[in-house]
């Protein structure tokens, strides 16, 4: 919990990404143990790998529609199992619905865009702006962070109301993916709204100096969320674990959330 991280002056700063407006900078918080993957590469690769190094079976394009006990019901028949971790993302509906209600699910709809900059750039960080301190618990709760959140509702309210703050991140290929806001309500929205994005572009360009730059894709998703907790376990049976990720962070902590999961199924 921040071992390692360390506040760096605005030139510093500048060092790590170049394309930094170091206008209106007055710190930064630099973490030496940030990594990403590029989600539409890494989950084919890691199918692949459980597959051959673990003989992992992958019933692709199957749906399950029950369960009862060790037996599996889906869409290409029926299955068996002694354990069984069923992780249905924000489908409330398909599997074990009345679990779920009491525990009040909201789907948080995001936006998120690729961007092109017109020279190329280098990004030898991960880089989050001051609306990121103002939305994340572990900042946001502090008393500082409270002031914080205070200015930015003041100062940028429209972002704040959609939940909107700037993370930008460098692909191989050297594009930025960058997001994001965060929009809940009890379906998917499908529609990318053009002033979310344009929010979002406003709060990249006050951070970063890129003229010129494009955006190549656009992109809405979707996750459960829940307001009182960031992942729900619950036990519908001894060999049945019913596991959600609810505070958008299940590509982050997916590996040990689903090492405790079994470890607590076989214990
Ligand atoms: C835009 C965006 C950005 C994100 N950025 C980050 C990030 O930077 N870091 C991070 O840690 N997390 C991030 N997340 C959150 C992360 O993606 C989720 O927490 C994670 O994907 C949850 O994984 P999951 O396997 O539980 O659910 P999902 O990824 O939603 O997968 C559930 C799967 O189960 C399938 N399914 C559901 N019901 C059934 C059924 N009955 N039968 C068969 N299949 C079924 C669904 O079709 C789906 O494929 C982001 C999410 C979004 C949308």
């Amino acid at each position: 919990m921040g071992a390692d991280c360390h506040s760096i002056t605005p030139g510093n700063a500048l060092d790590y990404v170049p394309a930094l407006r170091e206008n209106g900078m007055r710190s930064a918080l630099y973490s030496p143990h940030e990594l990403r993957v590029e989600s539409k590469d890494a989950i084919p690769k890691l199918a692949a790998w459980l597959e051959e190094k673990h003989g992992v079976s992958f019933h692709w394009s199957t749906a399950v529609t029950g369960i009862d006990g060790e037996r599996i019901e889906t869409s290409r028949g029926m299955l068996n199992a002694g354990a069984v971790a069923v992780c249905p993302g924000d489908d409330f509906s398909t599997l074990y619905p009345g679990r779920i209600a009491p525990y009040g699910l909201k789907v948080c709809t995001l936006q998120m865009l690729r961007i092109a900059p017109a020279a190329p750039v280098h990004f030898g960080a991960a880089v989050m702006s001051d609306l990121s301190f103002g939305r994340y618990e572990g900042f946001a709760d502090l008393p500082e962070g409270r002031a914080l959140a205070a200015r930015l509702d003041a100062d940028s309210a429209e972002m704040r109301a959609a939940g909107i703050h700037v993370i930008a991140v460098q692909s191989s290929d050297g594009s930025l993916v960058v997001g994001d806001s965060h929009v809940y309500g009890n379906a998917p929205q499908p529609f990318a709204e053009e002033r979310i994005d344009d929010l979002i572009l406003k709060g990249f360009d006050e951070i970063f100096d890129m003229p010129g730059r494009r955006v190549t894709a656009r992109w809405v998703g979707t996750y459960a969320s829940a307001s009182d907790r960031t992942v729900l376990v619950d036990r519908p049976a001894d060999n049945i674990r019913l596991v959600m990720v609810t505070g958008g962070t299940g590509a982050s902590t997916g590996f040990a959330l689903g090492e405790e999961v079994i470890s607590d199924i076989y214990a």
